[in-house]
């Protein structure tokens, strides 16, 4: 059998398993149904993959989504991995020649919809095959109570039951009980091996802050994150429009996405995205769900979302290669509302609201924000995590007892009537006509909070509301309600604490002042990642591949530190495999070699530009000496460059340096005098072989003897 690290390494060009992976490949290898739960861009794919190819027969993909489909088969193809799709959207003739390769065994790996699965067809076809295993992806579609339900999903059970002694595999990144019991369930998997990886996606940084000024910080945000792509989520399909409009009239490439559009406009705009035409886009949440495009940087939402799960999914597509991303919430006080508003005409009432105070909480958070999420599935987290505004930033506490009492008491004396707004403006004392007409320029309270801006006065009403000191009455006019705890307050002198709301120029400037002082390297660095991602572009386009499957971004990261400049250097680049060397590997290379050039032309050396030079100029045809007059070095320099190159595997002819009868002689000298000196050896042969030659012969014996 074929080790999996072999494959990984081959295949995929990653030198090791991430913590899980290896386990649930072996499982399955052993023959046993395995149940895998990770987080979205945890490496679910690589698990059945790599077990397909290394169990006998075909590996069966069972996929819910086209767009996902199509991309992971173009990406395993790229990997030089014979692996087709079978679904609705091919004619007759590309179905029939993909099913005479796979009876004729040249696929490795077959993703087939549900609906085309169920077909006569098809299982006509998988019955006559070797299988080597079904992946059921995105498997909580089996489950009633998940939020994706697919009916087909529930005929796979005992459809797969034919099959027997081939395990299957189910996958999914929701990770609940029921749903995960549900899987077991219908799919009759005996005694799996259940995986579960945390739902920690630690190179997402979380930041919250008041929605107001939303489009201007929206604005400084996309621009400092220039060229990068990230998705803005809003919660009605108006909102994207007007975004993504206004993002064009400032000069910035934007698009919108909501279900009220043609499925044909939907697929351009995902299209677009996808391959990295257009790098922002608006959406309503129908947008994301079968994206695997990995180099998603940044996801916002504009407004509250109505849910954890749905918040975190939907962060959850950024930063899929593993780089740093981020996630930006905003939150203001009339989308609570808004979303109380539709909950009120829900049949499941008292669970939606009851998520939409867990998605409260994490918004309000004074603690970690990561711990609020994690806690939230279950998992336990205690520690700070040093990635969210929280953690940056921690608010600052003040005692804000008489803002409390100002506010419980304007409650009080308009009889707990009014909503917020009307609130506040008696509190700053506005003379607008609908406070004067109801004479609220006479309450005792009418201007006592001029000092607090209308801004901040909302932000402590939302935190008042939060801490159980205010009610709203949703379903009245959301008017504020005293309670019990007001009381306290008011009557009982009870001590109110309260932040001060979060600015948005302390959040990202903390962020941009800790990514400031770059060290040269990490400027060339990000010059090169430029010119290397201009390289991805034209070749996606010419190919007509997203940019993402020819290499991830995390693989030009490390190419623009690493600079490889040989295949074997290029070998060592994770992402890099042997498929991608061979059609992409020279083209990375030459463009990193004339960087390294100029920089060292620019007198800024790289590591081991000295070695390139010298390289460049051999592979001109010059001889050694030439080159030395030409780079102004002793020509035994450039012969040790040489040597130094050939021993990194460099193609280059040694031998015609040196006489084999000069080897044999050092070679003798080499047992007398060890291999670490060249002078003793110089001398010993009264100098009349040249330093050069034995540099050459050291290198020579060397290899010989290893
Ligand atoms: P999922 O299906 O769980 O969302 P993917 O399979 O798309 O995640 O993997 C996310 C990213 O991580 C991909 O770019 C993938 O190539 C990469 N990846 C997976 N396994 C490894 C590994 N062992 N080492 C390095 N990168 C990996
Ligand atoms: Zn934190």
């Amino acid at each position: 059998m074929i080790q999996p690290s072999k494959i990984l390494k081959e295949k995929f060009g990653y030198d090791s398993f991430r913590a899980n992976q290896e386990k649930a490949i072996n499982a399955i290898i052993d023959g046993r149904d395995t149940l895998v739960l990770m987080p979205t861009g945890g490496g679910k794919s690589i698990i059945f993959q790599i077990a397909a190819l290394c169990r006998e027969g075909i590996g069966v993909v069972i996929s819910p989504l086209i767009a996902l489909m199509k991309d992971q088969v173009e990406s395993l193809k790229s990997n030089g991995i014979n692996a087709e799709f079978i679904n609705s959207t091919q004619s007759q003739k590309e179905v029939d020649l993909i099913k005479s390769r796979i009876k004729n065994g040249t696929i490795d790996l077959i993703y087939v919809s549900p609906e085309k699965l169920l077909t006569r067809d098809i299982y006509d076809l998988l019955k006559q095959i070797d299988i080597s295993l079904f992946a059921i992806d995105e498997a909580h579609c089996i489950s009633q109570w998940g939020h994706d339900f697919r009916p087909e999903y529930i005929k796979i059970g005992k459809y797969i039951n034919d099959f027997q002694n081939v395990p299957r595999v189910a996958l999914t990144a929701t990770a609940d009980k029921v749903t995960q019991n549900d899987i077991v369930a219908q799919l009759q998997m005996k005694e799996p091996e259940i995986i579960i990886d945390s739902f920690n996606r630690p190179n997402i940084s979380l930041n919250v802050l008041p929605a107001n000024f939303r489009f201007d910080t929206i604005l400084d945000f996309v621009r400092a994150h220039k060229d990068q792509s990230g998705i803005i989520y809003c919660l009605s399909r108006k909102t994207t429009e007007s975004i993504a409009d206004k993002l064009n009239n400032k000069g910035i490439n934007a698009a919108f996405y909501h279900a009220g559009m043609s499925a044909e406009k939907r697929e351009n705009v995902q299209d677009d995205f996808i391959n990295d035409r257009v790098n922002i886009i608006c959406a309503t949440i129908a947008f994301g769900m079968g994206i695997d495009k990995s180099n998603i940087r940044w996801v916002i939402h504009y407004n509250l979302p109505k849910n954890i799960e749905g918040y975190y999914q939907e962060i959850g597509r950024a930063g899929r290669d593993g780089l740093p991303a981020q996630a930006l919430l905003f939150y203001t006080y009339q989308d609570v509302i808004l979303l109380k508003g539709f909950i009120e005409e829900s049949n499941q009432k008292e669970i939606l609201e009851n998520k939409l105070e867990r998605m409260q909480q994490y918004a309000d958070s004074l603690v970690c924000r990561r711990r609020i999420l994690l806690n939230y599935f279950n998992e336990q987290y205690d520690k700070n995590c040093g990635n969210c505004d929280v953690c940056n930033n921690p608010p600052q506490q003040f005692d804000g007892t008489i803002i409390a009492q100002k506010a419980l008491s304007a409650i009080y004396r308009v009889n707990q009537q009014e909503p917020l707004s009307i609130l506040i403006d008696i509190l700053r004392g506005s003379g607008r006509a609908e406070i004067v007409n109801k004479n609220y320029q006479n309450l005792k309270t009418f201007g006592a909070g001029r000092d607090v801006s209308g801004f901040d006065w909302k932000y402590h009403f939302m935190q008042m509301i939060n801490m159980g000191l205010i009610e709203v009455e949703y379903n009245n006019g959301n008017h504020l309600k005293l309670t019990q705890q007001s009381n306290e307050v008011l009557f009982n002198n009870r001590k109110v604490s309260l932040v001060h709301p979060t600015k948005a120029t302390e959040v990202l400037a903390t962020r941009a002042e800790k990514s400031k002082p770059k060290s040269q390297s990490s400027v060339l660095a990000d010059e090169l990642f430029i010119r290397l991602k201009a390289l991805r572009l034209e070749q996606s386009r010419l190919r007509g591949i997203p940019p993402y499957i020819i290499f991830t971004d995390a693989t030009l990261v490390e190419m623009s530190k690493k600079l490889p400049t040989m295949p074997i250097d290029m070998l060592e680049i994770s992402g890099v495999g042997e498929a991608k060397m061979a059609t992409y590997g020279q083209m990375f290379i030459d463009v990193i070699v004339k960087f390294v050039n100029e920089q060292s032309n620019l007198g800024k050396k790289q590591k081991g530009s000295t070695y390139i030079e010298t390289w460049d100029l051999y592979g001109k045809d010059m001889t050694p000496e030439e080159i030395a007059i030409k780079r102004n070095l002793n020509p035994v320099t450039i012969y040790s460059h040489l040597a130094y190159l050939y021993e990194k595997g460099y193609s280059i002819d040694l031998r015609k340096y040196i006489f084999d009868e000069e080897i044999a002689k050092i070679t003798e000298a080499v047992a007398t005098y060890g291999n670490k000196a060249l002078k003793p050896i110089y001398d010993h042969f009264e100098q009349k072989i040249e330093y050069h030659k034995i540099r050459i012969a050291l290198t020579l014996i060397s290899e010989k003897t290893e």
